[in-house]
């Protein structure tokens, strides 16, 4: 690699460090491509890690900031941004939980071997299981990644400082759900209440466009739509996502995130506790009630 002796140190530095890394991935992992999306104003890369999570990196199109969601794996991160040539300098934490902000120390160290890369800022709700926290967010905070407006929304119920990102521009909206809205599913209720599920799913998230993208924490795709077809039978869109789902490989799986907000309306039976099928399939008459029951099914099913 002599070549590298004509290049400045740092560069170098990351080169050899790219090739090292990559001459160290399994096959498995090198067949792995990240699935983008990329939009008028922002690029979401979609990163798997561990089992079945996510991680995101957000890049601001015309600035090139980038922010990374979940980087529980911090170097399988910093390998895509060294390799896109973006700016990363913002880390959002959905939960405490360690799937998802287990990387935040790893990576916070990183920043700190690497005093060039600037300052690591690290968004999370007003928790101090979370790691490393230097901006701590509530309902309705906002902030930049270059130009990308994030509005944060408060989401407790499967952790008390469970947050999402909801980003929006004149073009372009996504949203980053972490474990509380999955792909026809929601996370666990393990520190709150059928009526905090409620007011993140039906009056914080379903008032989101339709059009916003879904970026959520897993890929549960599967036991998710199964569910949703065995409480609902009827409903075609379920239906068809399920056989779409159940006839794909692992990344075309993944490939069904994001989804939006609107088809989330349409097949996730959490979205939907105030249809009268969802109702029937528990015995219940409210909403409120449809939600506690749904969950509760859904965690014996
Ligand atoms: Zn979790």
């Amino acid at each position: 690699m002599s070549f590298l002796n004509f290049l400045p140190h740092r560069i170098s530095q990351r080169l050899t460090a790219i090739y090292f890394t990559a001459s160290s991935f399994s096959f498995q992992r090198r067949s792995t491509s990240f699935q983008t999306t990329t939009m008028a104003s922002m690029t979401v890369k979609k990163i798997p890690a561990l089992k079945d999570n996510f991680m995101y990196l957000v890049v601001c199109n015309e600035t090139r900031k980038a922010a990374v969601v979940d980087p529980v794996e911090p170097d399988r991160v910093l390998e895509v941004v060294k390799e896109d040539g973006v700016q990363l300098n913002q880390l959002l934490t959905t939960h405490h939980h360690w799937d998802h902000a287990g990387g935040n120390e790893a990576l916070y160290q990183k920043f700190r071997e690497n005093p060039e890369w600037g300052e690591l800022l690290v968004y999370g709700g007003n928790d101090d299981r979370i790691d490393r926290l230097t901006n701590r967010v509530g309902q309705d905070d906002t902030f930049e990644i270059g130009k990308l407006r994030v509005r944060c929304l408060s989401t407790p119920c499967h952790t008390t400082s469970h947050i999402c990102y909801y980003i929006e521009t004149d073009q372009d909206r996504a949203v980053f759900t972490g474990d509380t809205l999955f792909l026809a599913g929601c996370g666990r209720f393990f520190e709150g209440t059928p009526e905090q599920m409620y007011d993140a799913l039906i009056n914080k998230l379903s008032a989101l466009p339709d059009d916003t993208k879904v970026y959520c924490g897993h890929e549960y795709s599967v036991q998710n739509l199964r569910f949703g077809n065995t409480v609902e039978p009827d409903n075609a869109d379920t239906k068809a996502l399920l056989e779409k789902a159940q006839a794909a490989d692992l990344e075309g799986r993944r490939a069904l995130v994001p989804s939006t907000i609107g088809q989330e309306k349409r097949t996730n039976v959490f979205m939907r506790v105030g249809e009268p099928s969802v109702q029937a399939f528990v015995g219940k008459s409210t909403p409120l009630e449809t939600m506690q029951a749904v969950r509760a099914a859904k965690d014996k099913f």
